[in-house]
């Protein structure tokens, strides 16, 4: 049993995985960078430890350090939550060596997941829909390559199977470019994942991204707890979420749900996991998985009343699930607006003092941060401030409640992105629902 975690994270989730460890019995350990010490969790927790300098390099990613704060801490269980080490297959194998609990999937999932030519494999094997591709890593043989774009047909798109963040995918329209745009796509993928292997899909036109939360107990036990549609996006950054996803045919919902918790228990899955499709014209095809808790997992929880954190930590330290499939029904319609200290014109980052803090709030509403007046957002680290999560029994009511918080919602002292939401919650093709992956940098004039 775990009776004491340590938090390898910042932020709002920090204080996320802190309330839940609280609700459980669960003593916290709070890690923390010199500039992070003043951070609401660090505050809250039972213990805190200066892991290191200002820069994730050397303080939230630097694995010797963590594991050391575990050990004088007398920890045995650590959350990774999302983002810097929780898809770190090496981090998640130190943590198991050193005899401590990794909350998420054994390291080798970690990894058979984070590279996406065997991640397509397995999900094949499985049954789940995955892109028309080049079943494996492209060939040196030109002709070769050639041949299999004709096959799938153009636009398809070249990626790197070690690519993430967005990075290391090139679109290619026809034949002429094909080559010179593989060897581009494989001489980036090698300076920045250190792996050229790349892979080829079909390039789906106007897709929207529509993903499943599952929960895994690595014991043979897997639920889905229903899908998201998080096609608001800019830069393959997610802007606004919902649960469920508008407009998707219950019969194409049901297969793919189906498919995704088959796949868990074949690959020995165990705690949080989601599953990225692309949607077009009814069919779903699988992107990737990814093996974490994710940001946009309050909009699930409104909607199934399921704490997934909670039962994250609970099916990680070897409990079996304490949900069965039939308990989970999906009720009402969730949406969540992230909030980030940004300029919502320039996008450019609007670190500084927070004066005044005052959060929106009523039935329905909920927010997740770790603001407070006075509080500084350092620089050095990702802007979202806030979540702003909605829940109504029906999708407008969920919406119409989204406005009032947004205008309800008061950050002073730095510019946040709360305007730019505001105008993306009134607009009229995503009240009507089901836009998609282009939709927000087409009307942003980006793209
Ligand atoms: P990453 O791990 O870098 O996030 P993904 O494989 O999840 O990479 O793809 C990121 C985004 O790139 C998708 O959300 C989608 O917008 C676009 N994309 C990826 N593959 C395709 C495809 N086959 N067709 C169209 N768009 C794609």
């Amino acid at each position: 049993m775990i009776d004491k975690l340590l938090i390898a994270n910042r932020g709002e989730i920090a204080l996320r995985i802190l309330r839940a460890c609280k609700e459980m019995g669960i003593k916290t350990v709070a890690v923390h960078s010199k500039i992070d010490r003043d951070l609401k969790h660090v505050r809250l927790a039972d213990e805190s430890v200066c892991i290191g300098p200002n820069p994730s390099t050397d303080s939230y990613l630097n694995i010797p350090a963590l594991i050391s704060a575990m050990e004088i801490t007398d920890s045995n269980a650590v959350h990774p939550g999302y983002g810097f080490l929780a898809e770190n297959a090496d981090f998640a194998e130190q943590v198991q060596k050193s005899g401590f609990t990794f909350i998420g999937p054994d390291a080798d999932v970690i990894r058979l997941m984070g590279d996406k030519v065997s991640a397509i494999a397995a999900m094949k094997r499985a049954g789940v829909p995955t892109v028309p591709g080049s079943d494996g890593p492209l060939p040196e043989h030109k002709e070769t390559c050639l041949r299999i774009a004709q096959g799938i047909g153009y636009p398809v798109i070249i990626k790197a199977a070690a690519g993430g963040g967005g990075r290391g995918m090139r679109v290619v329209h026809d034949a002429d470019s094909l080559i010179n745009s593989i060897a581009v796509t494989k001489a980036e993928a090698k300076a920045a994942f250190g792996d050229d292997t790349v892979y080829m899909e079909k390039f789906l036109q106007n897709p929207r991204h529509v993903e499943i939360q599952v929960m895994s107990d690595g014991q043979g036990g897997a639920i889905h707890l229903g899908d998201r549609d998080c096609s608001l996006q800019r830069r393959h950054q997610k802007v606004i979420e919902e649960a469920p996803a508008p407009g998707i045919p219950d019969e194409a919902r049901a297969d793919v749900l189906e498919a995704c918790t088959k796949a868990c228990i074949e690959i020995g899955y165990r705690g949080a996991g989601t599953f990225e499709f692309l949607y077009e014209d009814g069919g779903f095809y699988f992107i990737e998985m990814n093996t974490r808790i994710q940001v946009e997992h309050p909009v699930t929880e409104m909607v199934t009343g399921v704490d997934l954190i909670k039962e994250q930590i609970r099916v990680c330290s070897g409990e079996r699930l304490s949900i069965r499939q039939q308990d989970v029904l999906i009720k009402g319609h969730s949406f969540e607006c992230r909030i980030n200290a940004e300029d919502p014109n320039s996008f450019l980052p609007s670190p500084g003092r927070v004066s005044n803090f005052h959060p929106p709030g009523g039935l329905g509403v909920r927010v997740d941060s770790h603001l407070y007046s006075g509080y500084s957002v350092p620089p050095n680290y990702d802007s979202m401030i806030a979540k702003l999560i909605t829940y109504g029994e029906t999708r407008e009511e969920a919406l119409i409640r989204m406005r009032s918080a947004l205008d309800e919602m008061i950050v002073d002292g730095i510019k946040t992105n709360i305007p730019l939401q505001q105008e993306l919650v009134r607009d009229k093709a995503f009240a009507k629902g089901g836009v998609n992956i282009h939709y927000l940098e087409k009307k942003l004039g980006l793209s």
